[in-house]
């Protein structure tokens, strides 16, 4: 068994690596376990809305400057409703912000990420292609146990071990209880070129069959179209004329014509929280602690303010109390508040805008008129979508 005198994280996602990246600044020494090769999520089709508060942060880590020419800023937000009436238009310059968010390939930013740490690797040692197998935790130390590349099962023992897989592996993490809830929807997402450009705005239409987004991305749309596993098998199924007119159909007129689809890809949709987010020597961050539905664009900008908290609440703490319980009970009562109101945000907003009953479309109607009417409201929820509770 190896001793790591340091923290060691589990996945080196993006949230992983904000993680390492924090730690750097602070001279927190961080080791970084990632079950795939060097590169392999570049081609990952998801684009991300960043906040403007998730900017700030990769601009303090110098990771901004390497991924600019990548982002497409969102300067204006378009809420609607299918078969409905209400709408709401969210403007930057109206909350004195350059914009409302910026959108970027799920790759793009891994590779800035990645690109970042190649520029100045002092104190971050980064292991590909090592997929953890298993954790424990003891009274003293994690002990993490993972697969090297030649197929070996290796074992170390850490004072901190910290999760952040995306809820992709450890399904159990011992003395922490998950709660899930399946909504036996998928998201469809791709790049797709419209008839019109796109100005800088970010799309959200919410349809009975679940809520579709276009975000502008270089000179296209990405798409993100969630519904029912079996209505999107359906979708999925079609050949691509058939795939553009159905989108013009759910989508409505106001980008003009659907003229080119790209490669699709599936995600499968969850909300999924841990009750409580520590053990003693093993804490959970990012879709680990809390996956949410990507209604909204929350997932990642929740998971990078649980890491950069995360490392302040390490580089405050003495090397030998790493690991404490109460030490990290209070990263856990710090973060309740932001995760919480994001995941409730996120599945309210699904439960009541998919929603084909007679009345809850009224209301959502008149929720959309009234948003749009009350400048303070609107101002309410810019500043949490761009900066957490
Ligand atoms: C369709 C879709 C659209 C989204 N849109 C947005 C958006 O607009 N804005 C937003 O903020 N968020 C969005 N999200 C959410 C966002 O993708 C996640 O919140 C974010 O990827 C979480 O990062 P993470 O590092 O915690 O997890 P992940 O991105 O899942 O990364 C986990 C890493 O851990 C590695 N790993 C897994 N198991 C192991 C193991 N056993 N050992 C070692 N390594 C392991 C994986 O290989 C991976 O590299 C969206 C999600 C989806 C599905």
């Amino acid at each position: 068994m190896q001793t790591i005198n340091h923290p060691v994280v589990i996945g080196g996602g993006p949230v992983g690596l904000v993680l390492a990246l924090s730690l750097q600044q602070s001279a927190v020494p961080v080791t970084v376990l990632e079950a795939q090769s060097h590169g392999a999520m570049y081609g990952d089709g998801r684009a991300l809305a960043l906040s403007y508060g998730t900017r700030q942060v990769l601009e303090q880590l110098g990771v901004w400057t390497l991924l600019e020419n990548s982002v497409t800023a969102i300067e204006t937000i378009h809420v609607s409703q299918q078969k409905g009436f209400g709408r709401t238009v969210l403007k930057a310059q109206e909350h004195d912000l350059p914009a409302l968010g910026y959108v970027v390939s799920y790759g793009a930013l891994m590779q800035a990420l990645d690109a970042r740490i190649a520029q100045s690797p002092a104190g971050i040692t980064l292991h590909d292609q090592v997929p953890v197998t298993a954790l424990d935790v003891h009274a003293t130390a994690a002990e993490v146990e993972y697969q090297s590349a030649d197929g070996a099962v290796q074992k170390l023992s850490t004072p901190l071990a910290v999760i952040a897989d995306g809820g992709r592996s450890l399904e159990s993490i011992p003395g922490l209880v998950r709660e899930t809830k399946h909504y036996g929807h998928d998201a469809l997402v791709g790049l797709v070129q419209t008839e019109q450009p796109h100005r800088n705005i970010a799309y959200e239409r919410f349809t009975p069959f679940g809520p579709m987004a276009l975000l502008p991305n270089g000179q296209q749309f990405s798409l993100v179209w969630t519904g029912e596993q079996v209505y999107l098998d359906e979708i999925a199924g079609l050949d691509d004329d058939a795939f553009l007119q159905a989108l013009h159909a759910a989508f409505g007129d106001r980008v003009g014509k659907f003229l080119h689809a790209g490669k699709r890809f599936r995600f499968p949709l969850k909300l999924s929280k841990l009750g409580q987010t520590f053990a003693a020597h093993c804490v959970v961050i990012g879709n680990a602690a809390q996956t949410m539905h990507p209604v909204a664009g929350q997932g990642f900008n929740v998971g990078i303010r649980d890491a950069v908290a995360l490392a302040a609440n390490v580089a405050a703490t003495q090397d030998s109390e790493w690991g404490a319980a109460h030490r990290l009970a209070e990263y856990h009562q710090s973060r309740q508040r932001d995760t919480g109101r994001g995941l409730q945000f996120t599945d309210f907003l699904v439960n009541v805008f998919s929603n084909d009953l007679v009345g809850v479309g009224l209301l959502r109607g008149a929720g959309l008129g009234a948003l749009s009417l009350l400048p303070m409201a609107r101002r309410y929820l810019v500043n949490k979508m761009s900066y957490g509770s």
